[in-house]
């Protein structure tokens, strides 16, 4: 253990090898040293807006002239908003709360239904009617089950009769199940040239689309970027599934052109999705604010193969909060009759 300033700390790493620091500090310290160790640098030191003359200017400044009891106390006294512990990045989130303009954050109870899921007719372990009644006895209002298309063969993509078979069980499950409801979708390979699976009578019997890519990942920008704007321009997508393929630890992704990517689906009003799974977490939440000052809604979907994978949806969450998400941006916030007039509006434009 080594000890130095006002407290003490032993680093030490863990069996899975993950670091661990403790720290020590007298109560009345408390508050201050864990302000100070949850935000990064950059919060801590920007400027404060405010501050009069003679003031603390940042809020390490703060910090360090007096105890407070609470964090949000630090805050009020600096004054400024409270900004919950995720905000603190120092990507301009201390100008917002100098305004007072940090809106509410979307928050799990806000989840109404969940959208992209998989199930036993392709690569998922557990049957429809198991995803569906799960989610429902979870006190969900909607299923989207989005099982692969027939192009992901590796994945037990649907053929066309399987997916009539599939959509012939939902109609049964929802007339059992109602008011619960499973929504038809997909998820549609994003072929090479950008083109979506399947031929155009067999997309529009879906409520919705969810378009991936899941081949030939081997793409510069340029290439990657061009496939996925001609999915998005495809009046048969709803939603962009996991936009760069990244598997966090494992795969650094395609590169794409953000800002193209999220201001074609601005302009094509597609939605983004969150993959919740926590290899995924794509979009990445340093996308989230701009895609929503674009207008673009986001939707929380875990991307379950199983129905304990329902439950990855909460760090969806946590990274939608990181980029300020709100719960009228989310569209799985929806109630199931909303989001069945909006698939329905948009099939109606086909
Ligand atoms: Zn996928
Ligand atoms: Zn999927």
């Amino acid at each position: 253990m080594r000890r130095s300033g006002p407290w003490a700390w032993c680093g030490t790493a863990t069996d899975s090898g993950v670091g661990v620091t403790v720290r020590m500090t007298a109560p009345e310290g408390f508050i201050n040293q864990l302000f100070v160790a949850t935000g990064n640098e950059a919060h801590l030191t920007t400027a404060l807006p405010q501050a009069g003359p003679g003031q603390p200017s940042t809020l390490r400044q703060w910090a360090k002239r007096e105890h407070f009891t609470s964090e949000e106390a630090l805050y009020e006294k600096a004054g400024l908003q409270y900004i919950v512990p995720e905000l603190r990045e120092g990507l301009g989130e201390i100008e917002l709360a100098a305004e007072h303009k940090i809106p509410i954050l979307l928050q799990d109870s806000d989840l109404r239904g969940s959208l992209h899921n998989h199930s036993t007719y392709s690569d998922g372990s557990h049957s429809l009617r198991q995803m569906a009644t799960f989610l429902r006895d979870a006190g969900y209002e909607y299923l989207g089950i989005c099982d692969h298309s027939q192009a992901a063969h590796y994945a037990n993509g649907l053929g066309p009769e399987r997916v009539r078979q599939q959509q012939r069980e939902i109609d049964e499950l929802n007339a059992e199940l109602a008011p619960f409801r499973i929504f038809k979708g997909i998820e549609a390979d994003i072929l090479g040239d950008g083109s979506l699976d399947y031929d155009e009578a067999l997309r529009d019997s879906f409520d919705f689309i969810v378009a991936s890519i899941h081949s030939n990942l081997k793409m510069d920008e340029a290439r990657a970027t061009e496939r996925l704007l001609r999915a998005i321009a495809n009046p048969h997508t709803t939603m962009l599934g996991h936009p760069t393929g990244r598997l966090l630890l494992r795969r650094a992704g395609y590169p794409i052109d953000f800002k193209a990517v999220i201001d074609a689906c601005a302009q094509h009003q597609v939605i983004i999705e969150i993959n919740a799974n926590p290899w995924r977490l794509d979009l990445d939440w340093r996308w989230v604010r701009y895609a929503l000052a674009q207008g673009v809604q986001l939707s929380i979907n875990p991307d379950a193969h199983h129905t304990s994978g329902y439950a990855d949806m909460r760090y969806g969450v946590l990274a939608g909060r990181k980029g300020m998400l709100t719960k009228k941006m989310t569209f799985n916030a929806k109630s199931v009759d909303e989001a069945a007039a909006y698939f329905a509006a948009r099939k109606v434009k086909l």
